[in-house]
């Protein structure tokens, strides 16, 4: 938004505000409505082109009048459901179950509980000391701390190692591999992590291949897109997702990469109900009419807390001011402008890509060939790491660009994430700009 825009539209905003709280002594304090009130009067599909503010007020007064639902139904998930491709698998409305939560950290042990209950359910309660779960040396750490807390023992929470040849993918080969000695242990494998786009370098985890290993041996798959799922609003990165049909549950984050303010995660699962079994209760002072007949979903039952924010809110702002083909558009803006970094990478002949890039994220480093010679490649891989990590200091103290790092398969890469709501082509030949200012400086002291 252009500031004198951003600015009418705030202005617009407050009014409405104001003005509710002017009237709110007119509403009546109970709803008005039956439960399906909304759904029936919101479109099941994102629009396609952005609306006007005055539109979208006029429509959250309809629905805030009398008073607004405090827990989301579906419809905006299956707006993104929708754009992003889900709806041609089995992660259709009619297949499935969607929820808002906060973080991938609810949605990773939500899903954890539920599988570890269907498991527990085949093999008996005692049998929670056998459980492994299952992801990559790759893995968010949210995995691990949501089973750790999901009661799985630590011994038992499997980190398999990719390796550069895999592009840190996780190899089905190798989860077989795993489960196959756990299993000849006696060990029961409940659960796999699965990632598309990896915190560290953005790798995607094959889902088609693993989802079969996992289906052979009765193993839950959570598929985690927190970061890069976004990108499959576009058709021509749907291809990242092939394989999610096999998956139990899928959750990503809008607030990641597609502009909703923070907390926004959208987790589906196959099969509500195990969902349900385990995170549902029902004391006395919670029961009320619709819940008991079962005509409304409560959400309470698909998540750790009971209260909810009202989130689905922010989706539907979202949706409806971008539009679907706008914030595509975005999305294709922060890939290319990724690309065009890494060819600046690659084109410099002191710098290497870390790993093949997928999304919007770049991960490089100063070659180490190029330091020591071509025939006197150092094996002191500290050394390297420690210039790599002085470059990346000096870098972010110059104050006019901030890059992150992490450390893959033993190796210091310098990354950077394009994806910001203001991020413009000039921020990129200035990241340019400065890395090889930087660069220059290290080199100098290397020599
Ligand atoms: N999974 C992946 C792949 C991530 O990149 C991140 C955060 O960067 C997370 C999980 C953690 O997400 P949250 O903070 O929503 O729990």
């Amino acid at each position: 938004l252009e500031p004198q825009e951003f600015k009418r539209q705030a202005h617009l905003v407050i009014d409405f505000l104001v003005d509710y709280y002017r009237n709110v002594e007119n509403y009546p304090v109970l709803s008005q409505v039956g439960p399906g009130y909304l759904k029936n009067r919101i479109p099941d599909s994102a629009p396609n082109g952005p609306e006007p503010i005055e539109n979208i007020l006029h429509d959250a007064l309809i629905g805030s009048h009398p008073r607004p639902p405090r827990s989301s139904r579906t419809p905006y998930w299956i707006g993104l459901g929708k754009c992003s491709g889900y709806q041609s698998t089995s992660f259709s409305p009619e297949g499935g179950g969607g929820v808002i939560q906060g973080s991938t950290c609810d949605a990773l042990l939500s899903t954890l509980v539920a599988a570890r209950d269907k498991t527990l359910k085949k093999i008996g309660g005692n049998g929670i000391n056998k459980l492994v779960a299952y992801g990559s040396d790759q893995t968010h750490c949210t995995f691990r701390k949501g089973a750790q807390i999901a009661g799985i023992h630590r011994d038992r929470i499997r980190a398999i190692r990719t390796s550069k040849a895999n592009a840190f993918a996780l190899s089905a080969e190798d989860l077989r591999v795993a489960v196959e000695a756990d299993v000849k242990s006696g060990l029961v494998p409940f659960f796999l992590c699965a990632t598309v786009g990896t915190t560290a370098s953005a790798a995607v985890d094959p889902l088609g291949p693993l989802g079969e290993v996992a289906k052979e041996f009765g193993i839950w798959v959570h598929v985690d897109g927190a970061y890069a799922a976004s990108a499959c609003i576009c058709p021509e990165y749907r291809g990242f997702i092939n394989g999610v049909e096999n998956a139990d549950s899928f959750s990503f984050n809008p607030h990641k990469w597609l502009f909703a303010g923070l907390d926004c995660c959208c987790l589906w699962v196959k099969e509500p109900a195990v969902l349900v079994e385990a995170l549902s209760t029902n004391p006395d002072y919670l029961r009320n009419k619709v819940s008991d007949l079962k005509k409304v979903v409560d959400y309470k039952d698909w998540q750790i807390s009971l209260t909810r924010r009202f989130r689905s809110i922010k989706l539907w702002i979202l949706l409806r001011s971008y539009g679907v083909a706008n914030l595509q558009q975005l999305i294709r803006r922060y890939i290319k402008m990724a690309k065009d970094f890494e060819l600046r990478i690659k084109t410099d002949k002191r710098l290497e890509v870390a790993v093949p890039r997928n999304f919007s994220t770049v991960c490089f480093l100063i070659s180490p060939i190029l330091i020591r010679g071509e025939n006197q490649v150092s094996d002191d891989q500290t050394w390297i790491n420690n210039l790599n990590a002085k470059v990346l200091e000096s870098v972010n103290e110059s104050g006019k660009i901030f890059m992150t790092h992490a450390m893959i398969g033993g190796v210091y890469v310098i990354r950077i994430a394009i994806g910001g709501s203001l991020t413009e082509n000039k921020h990129i030949n200035l990241a340019w700009e400065v890395v090889k200012e930087h660069v220059d400086k290290a080199m100098l002291l290397a020599a």
